[in-house]
């Protein structure tokens, strides 16, 4: 439903109202058709819900416009052509609902009103919970099992007695019963049933169903019943129609019956005598909602004495003595059953709460992401837990609570592993240069051959700023890496080698032939020599682009002293030393080489490369040539990248801050500290206009 700003009620003209009424009338006949007949709604159950609460909402402010074909008056949608039609002895109706504590008191309280009993009397309620299926009514004669109808619109329902004697909840005959005996019930599948039926379907090419009630409706309104048989659907009795004989004095006492006759009734079935009783009873309800096995979306609550029932007969499609008590459609609770951690392709570890499934806004909930191990702390989500899972609309699910009064004993804090789940690598937190905070994301260390992030990796590895291996393009490497050809960037160049050895993997594929392989070959092969730069570029080391693996390339000049000191226990003050280069980028840098399965990776890769060291700058007749050079101060006559890029390119290594190791420092107006640290090491300062003289620039 498109969620269309709409005018208060109150404020509706006449005209208005009018014609808002004949498009909801038009809409809801459009879901209803979509959910009744094809099994396959557009829309949630509380967007639908609230299209039909403001038709309510409207009818009773200007009740001389209902409709004829109003919704209000209607139950369910006509029964399909392909099925003979059945009409009801007593009509199907469907519920009035109540969605909060303030609506079932009210219903309450307008029974007594109109039994004209004083409010202070106790009234007998059965609560049942409300399953989500589809309802059947079973005829039965001389005990045996003759017809099986849906409710269709509540006048006319579909037979399917075919498909309804292949449950094996529905008994086929009874003993003792009256001769005529309609039992009705909800016709339903199980969570397990469910699950398992989608993986047939998907590997059979079938229909998936979003849910377990329109996989139940789509299943028993089959026209093949062995397709119903297989599909495993359950049965609880609730309700009757016509009977020749009476079954008991009151719904408890019939729902009693049923059971001694063989039929299936909720074990969660209660008699309540307060309002207090049943919002208990509708609380407890939803705290083992997960854990049933099979979809319930509220509870019912139906006066149990017949005869009151029958004083207080029905308004239009639902009985005055039952109301449906809904759960929050878009809300349900379930308990965490794992906290499972997932990789995802650029190295980010994400801990998921895998939950008893839950069916939550018509979909069946699994898996819900808890996003980062901050949030988790902050929701302090643990195994046992039973949590509020919400889903809105396509927004994924989310977990919008605890709830802890229901929390096991024992329940232990979540730790997030420090380990990568796919590789077993170091996985940390970096430090986020803006804040100085640790980013909220965890990242696997080992961005070369983490099976995770190899994908994206290789992709980096290949593309135009890199390796620029023409031929390896995000396709081919994906498809690549699913057909086990490459798993790390060294496998790149052992290609050829497995080809010429006879793995006919890569020639196997599908549009690909030897011309192809060689094309590939040839242009992997003009890539064995690379640049320093381009090679640090390559590895995907966090934090490091174009720009700071030139500036890596340029300071340490040939790959052997750049690993060299990557290696040592000197790498963070060689990586500090270059101006450029923060704190931040240099721990990166560093838990990168430290990862050993890094380094393993890298020296597989290295036997194949031929690295071209960078060339010092043409330096010779340059004064700062081989001097540290740290700018202070505001610059006048340049941008700070631009004075380091000009004083690098001549041969001068800049720096952050002054140590002795400084030659020069460059103080512009309003130079502070380093100020102070220059006088006490005793390095020259300079102004802004002496060094621009000092390197020949007027
Ligand atoms: P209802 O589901 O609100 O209530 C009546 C039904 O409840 C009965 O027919 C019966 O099938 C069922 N039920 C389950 N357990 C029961 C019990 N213990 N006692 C009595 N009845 C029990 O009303 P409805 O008219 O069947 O349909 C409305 C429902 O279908 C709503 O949930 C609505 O959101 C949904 N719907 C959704 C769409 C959509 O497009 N998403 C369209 C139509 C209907």
């Amino acid at each position: 439903m498109s969620k269309r700003a709409s005018k208060a009620v109150e404020q509706l003209t006449e005209e208005e109202a009018r014609a808002e009424l004949a498009r909801l009338a038009a809409e809801i006949v459009e879901h209803d058709r979509l959910y009744y007949l094809e099994d396959a709604p557009k829309v949630s159950d509380a967007d639908y819900d609230a299209l039909r609460q403001r038709n309510n909402a409207i009818e009773a402010r200007f009740p001389e416009l209902i409709r004829v074909d109003s919704p209000s008056e209607r139950v369910g949608a006509k029964p399909a052509e392909r099925f003979e039609k059945v009409r009801h002895t007593v009509s199907m109706l469907s519920l009035g609902n109540a969605f909060s504590e303030e609506d079932l008191a009210d219903f309450v309280a307008r029974i007594k009103r109109f039994l004209n009993w004083p409010d202070d009397t106790d009234l007998i309620f059965v609560s049942e919970p409300k399953i989500d299926g589809l309802a059947v009514s079973l005829r039965y004669e001389k005990g045996k099992l003759v017809l099986g109808a849906t409710r269709g619109d509540g006048a006319e329902g579909e037979n399917v007695t075919a498909n309804i004697k292949t449950l094996r909840d529905i008994p086929q005959s009874l003993k003792g019963v009256p001769d005529i005996l309609e039992v009705r019930g909800e016709v339903y599948m199980s969570h397990a049933d469910f699950a398992g039926m989608n993986e047939r379907q998907e590997k059979e090419g079938g229909k998936i169903f979003a849910n377990p009630r329109n996989a139940a409706a789509g299943s028993l309104r089959q026209l093949d019943p062995s397709m119903t048989a297989k599909r495993l659907l359950r049965f609880f009795a609730y309700s009757w129609g016509e009977f020749s004989e009476p079954l008991g004095a009151s719904q408890w006492e019939i729902l009693q019956a049923f059971r001694k006759w063989g039929f299936p009734v909720n074990p969660l079935i209660r008699q309540c005598r307060s309002v207090a009783d049943m919002l208990a009873f509708y609380n407890d309800i939803q705290h083992q909602r997960a854990s049933l096995g099979y979809d319930i979306d509220g509870v019912v609550y139906k006066i149990d004495d017949l005869k009151l029932q029958d004083r207080l007969g029905f308004v239009s499609r639902s009985p005055r003595w039952a109301i449906a008590h809904k759960f929050p459609a878009e809300q349900a609770e379930s308990t965490v059953e794992e906290i499972a951690v997932y990789v995802g392709r650029t190295g980010v570890l994400t801990p998921v709460a895998h939950i008893a499934p839950v069916t939550v806004g018509g979909v069946v909930v699994r898996n819900v992401t808890l996003h980062n191990e901050d949030e988790v702390a902050r929701k302090d989500v643990r195994v046992g837990d039973t949590v509020v899972v919400q889903r809105a609309g396509d927004v994924i699910p989310q977990i919008v609570r605890v709830v802890l009064e229901r929390r096991p004993k024992g329940a232990k804090p979540y730790k997030m592993p420090d380990i990568c789940p796919a590789c077993g690598s170091h996985a940390s937190r970096q430090i986020n240069p803006k804040t100085g905070e640790p980013e909220v994301a965890r990242r696997c260390t080992n961005t070369l051959s983490c099976p995770a992030q190899a994908v994206e990796r290789l992709r980096h590895f290949a593309a135009r700023d890199a390796f620029d291996i023409e031929g390896l393009g995000e396709k081919t490497v994906q498809e690549f890496f699913d057909d086990g050809i490459l798993k790390e960037p060294a496998d790149i160049f052992r290609l050829e080698e497995r080809y010429a050895a006879g793995d006919k993997a890569i020639a196997a594929r599908e549009g690909w032939g030897e011309q192809s392989a060689a094309k590939l070959f040839k242009s992997i092969d003009a890539r064995r020599k690379i640049g320093l730069d381009r090679l640090i570029m390559a590895l995907g080391i966090p934090q490091v682009g174009e720009t700071t693996a030139r500036l890596l390339a340029r300071n340490f000049q040939s790959w052997d002293a750049f690993y060299a000191s990557m290696k040592s226990d000197n790498a963070m003050a060689d990586l500090d030393d270059i101006g450029g280069i923060g704190d931040v980028m240099a721990t990166a840098i560093k838990n990168f080489f430290d990862e050993a399965h890094n380094r393993e990776a890298l020296e597989r890769l290295l036997k194949y490369l031929e690295i071209t060291d960078v060339a010092a700058p043409k330096t010779s007749d340059s004064p700062v040539a081989g001097k540290t050079v740290v700018f202070t101060g505001s610059l006048e006559l340049m941008t700070r990248s631009e004075a380091k890029a000009r004083a690098e390119s001549l041969g001068a290594k800049v720096a952050g801050s002054v140590s002795k190791k400084t030659d020069i420092v460059v103080a512009g107006p309003g130079a502070g500290s380093k100020l102070k640290d220059a006088e006490k090491h005793g390095v020259t300062v300079i102004s802004e206009e002496d060094w621009m003289k000092l390197i020949g620039t007027p």
